[in-house]
């Protein structure tokens, strides 16, 4: 049985990040990367960005680490290769191939993986979801003989896929099952605004609407709506939510709930194992509260932290995470929590406030979210030059009890306030 003093599970950004991490702390401690993609990193961001997907950079830039990075750094990459069981008590980690590890210290970097689409249907061919290198793959060759898409779910796959699809000169429409884009996580205006600027682009929106089935023979040929009409499409690209695989975690006493639980050091329940990036639910010590997140800024630094705690160090994890997408002329940024407080739990509703931040020119668009008096998190239509002052806000923890005024007055500059 192999044996290795760093084990870790996932070769994304954070499990990847971990790795460097590990190296820089400890030269000689052997370190080895589970990876169930057959690659080695790659930038899961680019894959919905417009250059890439429409082939107008080479297809090398998506990698950011070459194959000779991991030998020379004395990292051994085991690719194509699924962990399906963990043992805590045994410190070892089972692959699909019935071959064991044994670790002194174990990261789980396993990130999310799509949710499943379950309309009638959904399993004919050319029914796509974007979250790996392969997914992405099929697509771009997909788009070169298709002229009319439909993408399924309001959230920013949904909004990036429109975007690379009408670039591409495909008819698209988006159909969401909310009355507006985005919706619980953004507000009507929000979600207005965003509407605008796809049907300006030329994606007809179909807003509190369901598909009924997916038609067509072994390959896709359209979609028959819950309200009987029928679009004819020779793609689906599917978007509507993500969720982390934990199965294989069962009975190692390791604690999950939607994702991995862990502390303010990304250590979960389990001695000697810890969780980074998008699959950790990790205490936020900013807001005091256990969240999972799901941006590319948050997996880096979380791999960074767990790795120098792997090596002995005792450091809490302490960001302000923030994500920036854009297309069509609009830019959407969100930062911290952006939880409101509608739609969601009970315990995600109490001591949570909504300030709309309206600009005069009614193109740019903020909000403000306050808990207990405290900016926990913002979400910036086309105002992304507020985001600076909005993360410092949040990460300062102020009382803004006095200040709502200002902040309610887009006119205010909120660096003012810091
Ligand atoms: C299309 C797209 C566009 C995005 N754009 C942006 C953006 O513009 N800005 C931004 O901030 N974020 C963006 N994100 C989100 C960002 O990419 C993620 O937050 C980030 O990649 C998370 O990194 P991670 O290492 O935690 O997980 P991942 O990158 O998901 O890596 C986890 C890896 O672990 C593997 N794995 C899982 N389980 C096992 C197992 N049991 N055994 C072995 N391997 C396993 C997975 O297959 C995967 O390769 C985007 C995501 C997507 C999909």
């Amino acid at each position: 049985m192999e044996k290795v003093k760093y084990l870790i599970i996932g070769g994304g950004v954070a499990g990847t990040t971990a790795a460097e991490t590990i190296r820089q702390q400890d030269p000689a401690g052997s370190c080895a990367i589970v990876s169930d993609e057959p690659y080695r990193l790659y930038s899961r961001i680019m894959l919905s960005k417009p250059n890439f997907f429409l082939e107008k950079i080479p297809f090398d830039q998506i990698w950011l680490k070459q194959d000779e990075w991991y030998p020379k750094n004395n990292i051994t990459l085991i690719a194509g290769k699924k962990a399906t069981a963990l043992d805590t008590a045994a410190k070892t980690v089972t692959l699909d191939d019935s071959t064991s590890i044994v670790y002194d210290k174990l990261l789980l970097a396993t990130g999310t993986c799509v949710r499943k689409w379950n309309s009638k249907g959904a399993d004919k061919q050319n029914v796509f979801y974007l979250r790996m290198l392969d997914d992405a793959k099929q697509i771009i060759a997909k788009v070169k003989s298709t002229r009319s898409a439909v993408v399924v779910g309001g959230g920013f796959v949904g909004f990036e896929m429109c975007e690379m699809l009408r670039l591409a000169g495909i008819d698209v429409t988006l159909i969401i099952r909310e009355p507006h884009f985005w919706d619980p996580l953004l507000d009507k205006r929000s979600g207005t605004l965003i509407e605008a600027a796809l049907e300006k682009g030329g994606v007809r929106i179909m807003r509190n609407s369901q598909v009924k089935e997916v038609i067509g023979g072994e390959s896709v040929e359209g979609v028959t709506l819950a309200d009987g009409a029928t679009l004819p499409a020779d793609m689906i690209v599917v978007g509507i939510g993500t969720y982390c695989r934990v199965e294989w975690t069962a009975g190692s006493g390791i604690k999950t709930n939607r994702g991995i639980v862990t502390d303010e050091y990304l250590a979960t329940s389990a001695p000697d194992v810890w969780a980074a990036g998008d699959g950790a639910e990790f205490k936020d010590v900013i807001l005091g509260e256990q969240i999972q997140l799901g941006n590319w800024a948050n997996a880096q630094m979380q791999g960074r932290v767990a790795a120098r705690n792997m090596c002995g160090a005792h450091e809490q994890f302490r960001l302000v995470s923030f994500y920036v997408t854009g297309g069509f002329g609009i830019t959407i940024a969100f930062a911290g929590d952006i939880r409101p407080t509608e739609g969601l739990s009970p315990e995600h509703v109490e001591g949570r406030e909504v300030i709309a931040r309206n600009a005069a020119d009614g193109n740019s668009f903020s909000r403000i979210i306050l808990k207990n008096g405290k900016i926990i998190g913002a979400t910036m239509i086309n105002n992304t030059k507020e985001l600076t002052a909005l993360t410092k806000l949040i990460e300062k923890g102020a009382d803004m009890a006095d200040n709502k005024d200002k902040l309610s007055n887009a006119s205010c500059d909120l660096k003012t306030l810091l």
